[in-house]
């Protein structure tokens, strides 16, 4: 393995995007009728262990990510974010409660925002400059966040899915990072891996899509987005690698959608790790030196 060999990291350039959007099984926008907030103090709680599963992966393979991070598991699991961070890992944004973007208003967004961001300050020590938004929800229609999250400190956001999907699908985005002007200033945008098929995009970037789809798609979004050097943006949820999680009683597409593969993904996971080099998107901007 290339990324083990010291003198080899030191010369070489991450060229990919690894992430993990740290939320517990019942957390998820799908089980949100089901397990609404008011309940998940009930629930059995496995995203430590879960997460600390991905962290061990990601040191077998000297990668680094970022790990978007709910406000609500940083205040119950501080110790967990602060491992992250002394893994080398970037730790940023996806929300203090999981409420999509799209039934807030730019107010309520704000203050969500603002909470997520101070615990996680106050948790790492360090600076949180990236968000990703739950359930992708930053979606036409709901730009004003952009506005935001660059006026509350934010200076990237990983919420395009350029994809066609009711809920989150966002097909106009472009693939690869750009930048979107704002009256308060730039913000960076770091899209989730596609693949193409003619005029056809797909998802690429993992998730279900890694759990439910052949894994061809997943190396194919990663060589494609590196044929145009670009860095692909993939994705994973502690809970997916976890075949043991409890079963909520959600609907039959639901349950077929988080429960579908759980048993295969971090075998998969292993192999995408091996095919590439990933870092996180603080460590990129760093080595591309992108402006903030
Ligand atoms: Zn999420």
């Amino acid at each position: 393995m290339a990324g083990r060999n010291p003198a080899y990291r030191m010369t070489t350039r991450p060229q990919h995007l690894f992430s993990v959007d740290v939320e517990d099984y019942f957390q998820v926008s799908a089980f949100e009728a089901i397990a609404p907030i008011a309940t998940w103090d009930r629930f059995p709680t496995r995203v430590d262990t879960n997460t600390r599963r991905l962290l061990d992966l990601l040191a077998k393979h000297d990668a680094r990510a970022t790990f978007f991070t709910l406000g609500w598991v940083a205040e119950r699991f501080p110790e967990l974010v602060r491992d992250i961070a002394r893994a080398g890992h970037e730790v940023a944004s996806h929300s203090f409660w999981h409420r999509r973007v799209t039934t807030l208003t730019p107010e309520a967004f704000r203050e969500d925002l603002r909470r997520s961001k101070a615990v996680l300050e106050a948790v790492t020590g360090e600076a949180i400059t990236g968000y990703r938004a739950p359930s992708f929800s930053i979606v036409p229609g709901v730009e004003w966040a952009w506005e935001i999250l660059v006026e509350e400190g934010f200076t990237y956001d990983s919420s395009a899915f350029p994809i066609v999907r009711p809920g989150y699908g966002n097909p106009g985005a472009p693939r690869d990072p750009y930048v979107i002007p704002t009256p308060s200033g730039p913000l960076h945008q770091y899209p989730l891996a596609t693949a193409s098929f003619g005029s056809m995009r797909l998802p690429g970037a993992g998730g279900g899509y890694l759990r439910m789809l052949p894994p061809a798609l997943l190396h194919r979004a990663v060589r494609e987005a590196a044929a145009r050097g670009a860095p692909a943006m993939c994705y994973i949820h502690p809970w997916e690698i976890d075949p043991e999680q409890p079963r909520l009683a959600a609907g039959w597409l639901t349950r077929v959608r988080h429960y579908s593969g759980l048993a295969t993904a971090l075998p998969r996971l292993d192999a995408l790790l091996a095919s590439a080099a990933f870092t996180s998107v603080r460590d990129y901007r760093t080595s591309h030196a992108v402006a903030a």
